[in-house]
């Protein structure tokens, strides 16, 4: 956000950061998050929730990220947009500019996405690199997600970035 507000080179952005900068080796490698994760630290406010009746009065640890990037620069890497019923709501509850068709050209300029994507719903030259995971081997996955289509009656998409 900071870099399209200033890339004009006329406007300049302020940022207040309450971490440190984002050079720990583990926010740079991918599967770095793993390290950074599961602890409270300099680079992860590592929270609780309070106990809620519905997780039987359970805190649940809630890792947030400290420092440059916030959570992005701790998080699992995975490019998902909201889904577009979403934002239709949030246009029907009085939000104008915030309909999926609204939102999806942001997106789109946003993307560099790698691969053959759908052109309707994929950018080709924006400052965030996506694609297509490789990961075949998630047996277990598969038959989860398989199962519910059918159970629901659904066609597989080939992108949870899609419209539907
Ligand atoms: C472990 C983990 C895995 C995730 N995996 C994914 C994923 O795979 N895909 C995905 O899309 N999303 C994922 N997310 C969610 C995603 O990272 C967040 O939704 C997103 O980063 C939130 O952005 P934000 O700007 O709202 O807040 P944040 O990114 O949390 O940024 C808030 C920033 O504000 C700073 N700050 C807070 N208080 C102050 C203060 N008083 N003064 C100055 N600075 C302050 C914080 O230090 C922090 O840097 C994940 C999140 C986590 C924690």
């Amino acid at each position: 956000m900071a870099n399209r507000l200033s890339e004009n080179g006329k406007n300049t952005v302020l940022i207040l950061e309450a971490g440190g900068k984002d050079n720990n080796f583990f926010i740079h490698m991918p599967s770095g998050y793993s390290q950074i994760v599961p602890t409270k630290s300099n680079l992860n406010y590592g929270f609780e929730t309070e106990p809620e009746s519905t997780t039987n009065n359970r805190k649940l640890y809630w890792p947030r990220g400290r420092g440059w990037g916030g959570s992005s620069s701790i998080n699992a890497m995975i490019y998902i947009r909201g889904h577009a019923h979403d934002y239709d709501l949030w246009r029907q509850m009085g939000n104008s500019g915030w309909s999926y068709d609204d939102v999806l050209p942001y997106f789109k300029k946003a993307e560099s996405f790698n691969g053959e994507g759908d052109k309707d719903f994929h950018g080709y030259d924006g400052p965030l690199h996506v694609k297509k995971s490789e990961r075949k081997d998630d047996e277990l996955l598969d038959v989860f997600v398989g199962q519910n289509i059918e159970r629901q009656g659904k066609q597989r998409s080939h992108s949870f970035c899609g419209g539907d």
